[in-house]
């Protein structure tokens, strides 16, 4: 099997399942508990959080462990909106967010708040000036992702930060793509609340982490017993927690040399389709791109289709459609990005690891050739091109 579908999980990689097991064995003590054999648990917990903190340059005691990179984003903006205005709040986010953003947004916008949605280029890159100029006085949060998952682009996070700082507005950015990915300051960059997720970066499903920075207010989230500083209630998940730790630290230490090696095999993918596949088209930025991701629009193709196909040769890869919904509507950045509904089915993003290898690149757009003559063999619309092309 190939894989390359990281930006929708990736594997546990050795290292963090051996961190993990211990805390199902012999530690399995509640890190709330008095006793020395829980302290084990505490400890393993106060840990990964200096891990985490230590990725994106926070303090520890600004880092709130969660249950998902979904549930940070919905406790980012709902928390904003309950403490820092109420009903009549007003927030600024993009077109392209995750649906785990733009949902809330959704939500919060029948809940009596107000909610501008900004557009973005053809790169997928957000408009500055637009994004100013939507900030009014009721403004309580700006939330802009860090990179997008589909296509890849990192957006001008520090513009962004210092748009936020001028006019007093809360900044919060879905990392959860980049976290571990690329290098991230959240002093630097002016960031106030920050959403990451353990799966994304070889540590396991099911735990994630807000950072908020210090003297940013920010709600109660889960109601209990009082855990991560009476914020998010709910015994703390220590294996994973110290997973993710884990996860991190060992992120951190191979960014750079791991970014390297994805570039160069990520450049070679891409020259490879656009050298091999007539009527391609990347999506999103050439160069301010996430070193993992390539992503094509691939003209006359149903997506679907071609990852069916794919899966038939053991490629593991994901098009442009949100086939998750059971809906096939074309994926809302491809449309946000000005993409045809037509070419945003025709779709395909490969993302890879720091395990892929250019054997496996060759194998991958050998198969993707094979596979898209022969869905537009099929093609009526294809065969119409084709015709009007001799007839000109
Ligand atoms: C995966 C992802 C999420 C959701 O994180 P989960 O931990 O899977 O809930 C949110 N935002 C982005 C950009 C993602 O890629």
């Amino acid at each position: 099997m190939i894989y390359l579908d990281n930006a929708a999980t990736t594997k546990v990689s050795p290292e963090v399942l051996d961190a993990m097991i211990p805390f199902y064995t012999e530690d399995y003590g509640n890190a709330s508990s008095i006793y020395s054999f829980a302290q084990k648990s505490a400890l393993a917990i106060s840990n990964a959080r200096k891990q985490i903190a230590n990725v994106i340059g926070a303090d520890e005691n600004e880092i709130y462990f969660t249950g998902s990179g979904t549930e940070s984003d919905n406790w980012a903006l709902k928390s904003a909106v309950e403490v820092y205005k109420g009903t009549g709040a007003h927030i600024i986010t993009s077109a392209i967010e995750h649906h785990a953003i733009l949902h809330t947004a959704e939500w919060l916008g029948k809940n009596g708040c107000d909610i501008t949605i900004i557009g973005v280029d053809k790169d997928g890159v957000v408009d500055l000036a637009e994004l100013e100029n939507a900030i009014r006085k009721e403004t309580v949060l700006i939330s802009i992702m860090f990179a997008n998952n589909e296509i890849g682009t990192i957006q001008p996070i520090k513009e962004i930060g210092e748009i936020a700082k001028k006019h007093g507005v809360l900044f919060h950015t879905d990392a959860v793509q980049a976290f571990g990915q690329v290098p991230i300051d959240v002093n630097e960059l002016q960031i106030d609340l920050l959403s990451a997720s353990a799966h994304k970066l070889h540590g396991p499903k099911g735990v994630g982490m807000l950072y908020a920075r210090k003297g940013t207010k920010i709600a109660s989230f889960i109601h209990g017993g009082g855990q991560e500083r009476k914020k998010r209630s709910g015994t703390e998940n220590v294996a994973g927690i110290a997973g993710f730790g884990k996860a991190a630290e060992i992120a951190v230490a191979t960014m750079q040399q791991r970014s390297e090696r994805e570039i160069q095999l990520r450049d070679y993918l891409m020259g490879e389709i656009e050298r091999i596949i007539p009527y391609c088209r990347l999506n999103g930025h050439r160069v301010q791109r996430l070193p993992n991701n390539a992503n094509y629009s691939f003209e006359f193709i149903e997506g679907e289709s071609m990852l069916l196909m794919l899966d038939v040769e053991g490629i593991c890869a994901s098009s442009g459609s949100a086939c998750t919904s059971g809906s096939l509507d074309p994926s809302h950045v491809l449309l946000a990005i000005g993409l045809k509904h037509e070419t945003a089915h025709g779709s395909l993003r490969l993302t890879l690891n720091h395990e892929t290898t250019t054997e496996e690149l060759d194998y991958v757009v050998a198969n993707l050739e094979k596979i898209i003559q022969k869905l537009r063999s099929m093609s009526p619309l294809y065969e119409d091109f084709n015709n009007k092309q001799i007839q000109s």
